[in-house]
């Protein structure tokens, strides 16, 4: 698909101009962040500029760019900045990819080296145009990161490949630190939420991620606040710990524009204590949730964390 043109400018979301507008609610106070104000900031944003790179932190407009820049945290969105889904959430514009970019992975490895990152997380955009969905291109990144700075950890945030045979197997391969895939919502809001995407082909993908690799971290996450129900996230916790996932992360979802899901409700942060307690229960060594939680946020920490707590845990077991 080729994304039209108004005015001169490429239209974002040429998918959903047509749309009727889903009004934002005010947000509560809970949900205020700070205009980033930081020197080292302004130091992140010139070494991902210098190296023509792209991020999550500003192609997904997170509320956290302040908080993470200012510590040099930011996420890399490999192989460009157009999508070929166009998920009702995702401010990330939708279109006709370009193509790949092989000096890609050599510059990412160089700007972690340059940011002195101890963990980076490396997301894209989905790629079904490719044949491998993108899949080498990960491992290639996560190699030339190794290589240019082989003191940090690596944490991939994959699409699902659209299950092509062999795409996963590759990037396992490449042995991330972590392996993270969100779920994103729960499998009755799929058609809405996550149109392009099959709850249970995500949901299976995490599990083969740990039965080739058991000993690798496996992530994922889930937005609130679209409309799903208390007991449907219950739901999706215990799927996940079937499929052995590590670290659960979740967050409020917030509208990029009023064409995107309209925000059903703003989940308070005592409702997000209570899912924090109940996946705890569930098993998860690892769970990170509150309103401004997103897949990336803290999680060098919370990684670092996550291998205490897991070797803990086998250590008693
Ligand atoms: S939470 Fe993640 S996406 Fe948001 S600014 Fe931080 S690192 Fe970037």
């Amino acid at each position: 698909m080729t994304a039209m043109i108004e005015d001169g400018a490429p239209v974002r979301h040429p998918e959903k101009i047509h749309r009727p507008d889903n009004p934002s609610p005010r947000k509560p106070r809970w949900i205020r962040v700070k205009a980033p104000t930081s020197p080292v900031y302004g130091e992140t944003r010139r070494i991902v500029r210098e190296h023509g790179l792209h991020t999550v932190c500003e192609e997904a407009a997170c509320p956290n760019i302040g908080e993470c820049w200012a510590k040099r945290h930011a996420t890399m969105m490999i192989m460009g900045d157009v999508c070929t889904r166009a998920c009702a959430f995702c401010n990330v514009a939708t279109g006709k990819p370009n193509r790949l970019d092989a000096g890609e992975p050599a510059r990412v490895g160089d700007a972690v080296a340059k940011l002195e990152l101890a963990h980076v997380v490396v997301t894209s955009v989905d790629r079904d145009d490719l044949a491998d969905g993108g899949a080498e291109h990960f491992a290639q990144v996560i190699r030339a990161i190794r290589a240019a700075s082989p003191g940090t950890t690596v944490e991939v945030l994959t699409p699902d490949f659209l299950g092509k045979p062999g795409a996963l197997e590759v990037v396992v391969e490449a042995a991330p630190d972590v392996f993270n895939h969100n779920l994103e919502t729960v499998p009755r809001l799929y058609p809405t939420v996550r149109p392009g995407a099959r709850y249970f082909a995500s949901l299976q993908l995490l599990a083969e991620v740990k039965r080739l690799a058991p000993a690798s971290f496996t992530k994922s996450g889930l937005m609130v606040g679209l409309g799903e129900e208390r007991i449907e996230v219950h739901q999706v916790m215990d799927d996940l710990r079937a499929a052995e996932v590590d670290f659960l992360t979740m967050g409020q979802y917030l509208q990029p524009t009023p064409k995107h899901h309209a925000i059903d409700r703003f989940v308070t942060p005592e409702e997000f204590e209570a899912f924090a307690a109940m996946a705890r229960g569930k098993g998860f060594h690892m769970v990170s949730a509150s309103p401004l939680t997103r897949s990336s946020y803290h999680a060098d920490a919370d990684f670092a964390e996550l291998r205490v707590r897991r070797q803990a845990r086998l250590g008693a077991g």
